[in-house]
């Protein structure tokens, strides 16, 4: 599904991915950990495309594709989503309105029809319901007076109307309680865990992957992948420290 290899990307004049290699299959969920300024965020804002970031070396396709080529639109209509480590608010901006805008720009690019306002409503209730989100949150201004768990979860929301066939969320998981985490985890599980569907999950803790259990676990450090394993990798990490197993 995701097909990344020998990834080069700088911001400026500075290097921050090294040669970066990661294949994810359908059905499975991968997580990525790593040491603060690894490059994890940088990872997941060149697979989305963001402004700033210039890959000088190395490729990456989504279902055969060059995402690299696309525009921002173009991959997020392809069916890639990102969950960001701080999610933008936008003043004036209803998240119904945003959400059912977002979801019809992603259908008319794929040539599929538009969903009408009802079965919009419909699909977001069932969604909000989901991550035990109040509708009224939804009509407030996207993510405007939010709390740190809230948007999250209205991210999680917006993930499943958008249904997407890769997540790519980067520290999901920060900021969130233990109700909010717990909610959240399962959103992700009941979204996202599907045989035609793939996670990435950048985390810096085993708690999150406790709900949500990845297949396999990569240490990214200094802006490429220096360990996989299993689940069980996660585990040693958090015990002895990146340090001592990615070294
Ligand atoms: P992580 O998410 O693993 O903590 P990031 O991808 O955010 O790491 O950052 C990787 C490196 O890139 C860090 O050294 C960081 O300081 C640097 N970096 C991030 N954004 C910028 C930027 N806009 N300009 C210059 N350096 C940046
Ligand atoms: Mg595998
Ligand atoms: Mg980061």
């Amino acid at each position: 599904m995701l097909k990344i290899n020998n990834l080069h990307a700088a911001i400026g004049d500075k290097t921050i991915l090294k040669g970066l290699s990661l294949e994810l299959n359908p059905g499975e969920v991968h997580a990525i950990m790593g040491p603060n300024g690894a490059g994890k965020s940088t990872l997941s804002y060149v697979l989305g495309g963001r402004d700033g970031y210039e890959v000088t070396e190395g490729s990456a396709t989504f279902e055969g594709e060059d995402i690299l080529d696309m525009d921002p639109h173009e991959r997020a209509a392809a069916g890639l989503f990102l969950g960001f480590q701080y999610p933008v608010e936008i003043p004036g901006v209803s998240n119904l309105q945003f959400l059912r805008e977002s979801l019809n720009a992603q259908r008319r690019a794929r040539g599929e029809e538009e969903l009408s306002g009802g079965a919009f409503i419909k699909l977001a209730k069932e969604k909000a319901a989901l991550l035990k989100m109040d509708m009224d949150m939804l009509k407030r201004a996207v993510n405007v007076g939010f709390s740190g768990g809230e948007k999250k979860r209205n991210e999680m929301v917006q993930m499943g109307i958008l249904d997407p066939k890769l997540a790519i969320l980067d520290e999901t998981d920060s900021g969130l309680d233990i109700d909010a985490l717990r909610i959240v985890g399962e959103g992700i599980n009941s979204i996202m865990r599907q045989p035609d569907k793939a996670v990435l999950l950048i985390t810096h803790y085993q708690r999150l992957l406790d709900i949500v259990k990845p297949d396999h676990v990569h240490v990214l450090a200094d802006g490429r992948i220096v360990k996989s394993g299993g689940p069980e990798l996660a585990l040693e990490l958090e015990e002895q420290g990146y340090e001592a197993i990615a070294a």
